[in-house]
Order: C-alpha cells, then structure tokens, then sequence
C-alpha cells in the first residue's frame, strides 16, 4: 500500500482504521525507512530583507532600488530559548532547504504517531477473520 507523501502531516489514525495489522506494520516501516532518508534539516524559518541605508547618495535610494540585500536571518524557537543565525546570501537557497526538510521530518514523524497508535489499537480489537485456537481449560468438565 502507497500513501502519498503528500498526505503526510494530514492523516489521522482514523485515516488508517480497517487496515490490517500487518499493513499499519509495513507503513511503520516504510515511515521509519522515509525517515532515515531526511537530509540534514533544522527547523525555524528564513527571513529575506532589504535595507536602505538612509544615507541620499547611495545608490539604494534611487527609485526602483530594494534596498542593500538580501540579508537573511534564521530563527527557532527552543526550550532555551530563540536561536538565530545571520545567512550569506549564497547559502539562503540552502538553509531554505534545510528548513524545508526539518518540516519533512516533523511530518513524518507525526505520521509514525499515528501508525504507531493504530498498530496498538488493532492488536486490541478481536480478529474477525482469524478466530484463534480456544482457549485451554474451556473444554471438557470435572
Ligand atoms: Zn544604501
């Protein structure tokens, strides 16, 4: 079974009832294999600004001019908290990138949650298909 990537970060364990189990057991694993395959990624995001320099004759005070730029800054938020980075402006399509695959992870991850809660949840329903061998000791009295 193929769930398309797109989809990841949208599904919910509802998304998953009715498969079997070994089903949800070959998506867990197709989710961890997907997660080995993330790049390097941080999480946070880009900002890209121009700046003018407020002095009349510099040339970014010229109609039309955006500015001195690009300047680009990472931040994040973490339990310790904000961090922040200064980017060249040769390395921002980069650090976008690595943004980009920090939300990759994070969606697969909160993927695997779900499987994973399915998995546990469909160990617990009885088998409908497969009814397993009586238990001991039911049969047969003193
Ligand atoms: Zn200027």
């Amino acid at each position: 079974m193929w769930v398309p990537y797109s989809d990841y970060g949208r599904l919910t364990v509802d998304s998953y009832r009715g498969r079997t189990q070994a089903e949800l057991e070959g998506l867990r694993e197709l989710g961890i294999a997907r997660l080995a395959r993330v790049p390097p990624f941080r999480k946070g995001s880009v900002q890209v600004g121009y700046r003018k320099c407020g002095k009349s004759n510099c040339r970014c005070a010229r109609p039309g001019e955006p500015g001195h730029g690009p300047r680009a800054q990472w931040t994040r938020t973490a339990r310790d908290g904000s961090r922040g980075q200064v980017v060249p402006a040769r390395m921002i399509d980069q650090v976008r990138a690595e943004v980009r695959a920090g939300e990759e992870f994070a969606a697969i991850v909160a993927d695997l949650v779900e499987v994973n809660e399915a998995i546990c949840l469909a160990r617990m329903e009885p088998s409908r298909t497969k009814p397993g061998p009586k238990p001991q000791g039911e049969k047969g009295g003193p």
